[in-house]
């Protein structure tokens, strides 16, 4: 029945002289979350509006899932797009749209018309009675409701004329592409693929570090964070992941290092080290899933002293987020049955049993010149031996 669908954004439309911008970004966005769908799509820009158009048969089902996951959408409008011949011809698409979608017709109706067309003889609210009426003549079950409805019936007149009735919600945001590029900190838990799809719906472009530490840390432990990012890349687009071996660096911190502040010193090498990957690729931030008081290692003085080591912003949408609002947003999006699989991470296997809540930064750093002697060098090799996969959904 349907065989295109009117795509509604928010955000985007209150974009002035650059507003072309994020249109034609969102458009790339719409065509890339297409291509794995079954069918061939056309996704065009005109007058202020974006249609995807299907050519020839299509997966429904596979072609709306695929468009919820497209930030900067706010609705998808399966519509009929009909020629504009005159109001007897509207009358009859309209009776044939109600038809085929309504098979009941016994429902509340309110026509609302929309004449972007300004030539066209009839004003909207003309057109909202003659329609209404000849749809009440048509289907004598069916009665007006202008306040609440159960069928709102949009018919826009424009070169052609679009008839909708159902708008399906979008996931808001803003088009992938158009806000730059920040360098996520993935590790295999529920908090840190949140944080990368919050950011991803604000339109930046998403890579990926992670830290893992073999033998100590398995393939399997490696491979749910690459399950992980491939859940984010269905909303984010293919992210480049770089997994990081830190099981020297950790070993070495162990050997030489108070063990209460063994996480807090970790985290702050996984920063620099992570920094130093998102500078090589023009990234304007890093990313990562902490939240104040969730753990040790995420009070205020923990993250003050974790933030000192970086030069670039670090963004942490979610730091006043409580796990539950988190887990509400990784079931949603699909990441929350990944997450919870029992592997271990390479924070959990290093961790003292009472790690310093209050961290002192000047403290941390006396403790880190016991490093001194080798860190650079096991820093060095960490970078020089990452292995970079491009992750895609
Ligand atoms: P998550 O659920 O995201 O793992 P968490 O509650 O386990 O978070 P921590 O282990 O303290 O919290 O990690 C805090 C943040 O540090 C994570 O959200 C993530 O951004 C980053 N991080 C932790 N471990 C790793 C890792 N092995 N590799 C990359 N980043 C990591
Ligand atoms: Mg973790």
């Amino acid at each position: 029945m349907y065989q295109a669908f009117l795509i509604k954004y928010g955000e985007i439309g209150i974009k002035g002289k650059n507003r072309h911008v994020f249109e034609d970004a969102l458009v790339l966005q719409i065509s890339h979350a297409l291509k794995p769908v079954d069918g061939e799509f056309e996704v065009t820009k005109e007058q202020g509006r974006i249609y995807v158009t299907a050519e020839g048969d299509f997966d429904y089902e596979e072609t709306v899932t695929a468009l919820t996951r497209v930030f900067g959408i706010v609705g998808i409008c399966p519509m009929v797009q009909v020629e504009e011949n005159g109001i007897e011809q509207l009358e009859k698409d309209v009776l044939a749209f109600l038809n085929s979608v309504y098979p009941e017709k016994n429902q509340s109706f309110k026509v609302q018309t929309k004449r972007a067309k300004k030539s066209y003889p009839m004003d909207s609210m003309e057109i909202n009675a003659r329609l209404g009426e000849c749809i009440l003549d048509a289907f004598p079950d069916m009665r007006v409701d202008v306040h609440d409805p159960q069928i709102l019936l949009h018919v826009e007149i424009r070169n052609k004329v679009n008839i909708y009735s159902e708008i399906i919600p979008g996931p808001g945001g803003m088009p992938v592409g158009t806000a730059g590029k920040a360098m996520l900190l993935l590790s295999g838990g529920i908090d840190s693929p949140v944080a990368g799809y919050m950011i991803a719906k604000r339109g930046v472009t998403i890579e990926a570090t992670y830290f893992h530490a073999p033998p100590y840390t398995s393939e399997r432990a490696k491979q749910k964070v690459v399950d992980l990012a491939r859940i984010v890349a269905r909303y984010s687009g293919p992210i480049k992941l770089n997994i990081v071996n830190f099981t020297d660096i950790q070993m070495y911190i162990y050997d030489k290092c108070p063990h209460d502040e063994l996480t807090i010193i970790m985290r702050r090498y996984m920063m620099k080290i992570a920094e130093h990957f998102a500078k090589e690729d023009h990234c304007l931030g890093l990313i990562t899933g902490e939240s104040i008081g969730q753990v040790a290692s995420q009070t205020m003085q923990s993250l003050a002293a974790t933030n000192e080591v970086c030069t670039l912003p670090v963004y942490r949408p979610l730091i006043a987020f409580d796990k539950n609002d988190i887990i509400a947003v990784s079931e949603k999006i699909d990441t929350y049955e990944t997450s919870i699989l029992p592997f271990e991470d390479c924070c959990t296997i290093f961790v003292a049993k009472h790690p310093v809540t209050k961290p002192n930064v000047n403290i941390i750093k006396r403790s880190e010149r016991n490093l001194k002697e080798k860190i650079d060098e096991l820093v060095h090799t960490a970078i020089e031996t990452v292995e970079t996969v491009l992750v895609e959904a």
